[in-house]
């Protein structure tokens, strides 16, 4: 077990090998204080007291796809599907701007038929009207082929969204099903693809899995470091129980674990890389009342108020109990106002919020 000297000579010197990342992922008590101390200092003197709002649209829950940990996968008969009509996505694009949140995000389960890809490129259009091109848009929509992340790029798409969901291949495979959908090498071809194009590139993965250990975890943060990703979105696995992973839930560790481990990992993140954007996710939350709050403090910059109109929520249930499913929109931007300046925080309004490592690989 490290002592509370290992971690100050460990973040000092910057020495993020595997091996002292996997032993950072493993402390506990006043060495975990002092990790979680420096990474909130690390925040508040080098990457800044800003927090960036992007407003979240779950704009439809059909999804081609069957991983085996999601709510929404196709498989799961239950589910109700719905796909948002253009105005109700203008409208909730039309709420992001008048809040000033200057950003949001549109997110899907992932088809790649043609028709879901000409709407997404209407959507993309008609929100360009409506806010004046003023609102930055952020896609998550899973895997596509170069053409079309390039023409949702030329219509104003600026970033994307593709967790690599667990950077180590074997764990990958343990997660989707080999069925020819679900590749470890695709998804890795469309990062470098969406990087190509020029998209601040996100990716991600959660915490907390079946089958996962602190190694596992540990190479996800070198993952995205040698990517050189610029934004970030993690967050403790929840098991849901229309899913097939559901039945080794007796292997993930308890809600109070899975819950400190991901604040771990945005903090270590935080220190390895001090200029991209971490999002404080909605899973956070979900498993810990205050989480959001928490993993702000310790590194995160981004919160993403749910913009999806109240009555479609319950339907994308990616795992159980997900929270702000019955509060309105202006609810719970009032409530994460107020829960950022409890953290001794500001809030960004107004800005874009790009990652100031997006800004710096495009001058290099
Ligand atoms: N379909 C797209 C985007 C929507 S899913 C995609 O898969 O990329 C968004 C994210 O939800 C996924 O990347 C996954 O990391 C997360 N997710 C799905 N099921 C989850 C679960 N049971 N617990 C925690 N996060 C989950
Ligand atoms: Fe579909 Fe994304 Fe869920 Fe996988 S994680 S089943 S791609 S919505």
């Amino acid at each position: 077990m490290l002592t509370v000297h290992d971690v100050r000579e460990i973040l000092l010197n910057r020495d993020y090998s595997h091996s002292t990342l996997t032993a950072l992922l493993e402390t506990n008590g006043e060495a975990l204080q002092t990790l979680f101390d420096e990474a909130e200092a690390y925040r508040r003197n080098v990457s800044g007291t800003r927090v960036y709002f992007r407003g979240l649209v779950e704009l439809s829950n059909i999804c081609a796809k069957d991983c085996f940990y999601c709510g929404v996968r196709c498989s799961n008969r239950s589910v109700q599907r719905y796909t948002l009509s253009l105005e109700e996505v203008v409208e909730a694009a039309r709420f992001a701007h008048r809040n000033g949140f200057a950003s949001m995000v549109l997110q899907s389960g992932e088809r790649a038929d043609k028709r879901f890809v000409d709407m997404v490129a209407e959507l993309l259009q008609a929100i360009h009207i409506a806010t004046r091109g003023e609102l930055h848009i952020t896609l998550s929509m899973g895997e596509q082929s170069r053409e079309t992340f390039q023409r949702w790029y030329d219509l104003g798409a600026h970033r994307y969204l593709l967790r690599i969901e667990a950077s180590v291949p074997d764990l990958y495979l343990r997660l989707h099903p080999e069925d020819g959908k679900h590749r470890y090498e695709h998804r890795i071809e469309s990062l470098h693809l969406l990087k190509d194009i020029g998209y601040q590139t996100g990716t991600g993965v959660m915490i907390g899995l079946p089958f996962q250990d602190t190694a596992h975890l540990a190479s996800d943060l070198l993952f995205f470091r040698e990517l050189d990703i610029d934004m970030v979105g993690m967050g403790p696995y929840i098991e849901h129980d229309q899913t097939p992973l559901f039945q080794y839930r007796h292997l993930i560790p308890s809600t109070e674990e899975r819950f400190w481990l991901s604040m771990k990992m945005v903090a270590i993140l935080r220190l390895m890389m001090p200029d991209i954007n971490i999002a404080a996710t909605t899973a956070m939350q979900a498993i810990r009342e205050g989480g959001r709050e928490f993993a702000l403090k310790v590194g995160a910059n981004v919160v993403m108020p749910n913009l999806t109109p109240t009555r479609y929520r319950e339907n994308y249930l990616l795992y159980k109990d997900k929270p702000g499913t019955a509060q309105d929109a202006e609810d719970t931007t009032e409530n994460l106002t107020r829960m950022i300046h409890a953290a001794r925080l500001e809030v960004a309004l107004g800005e874009w919020g790009d990652s100031t490592h997006y800004q710096k690989r495009l001058i290099q």
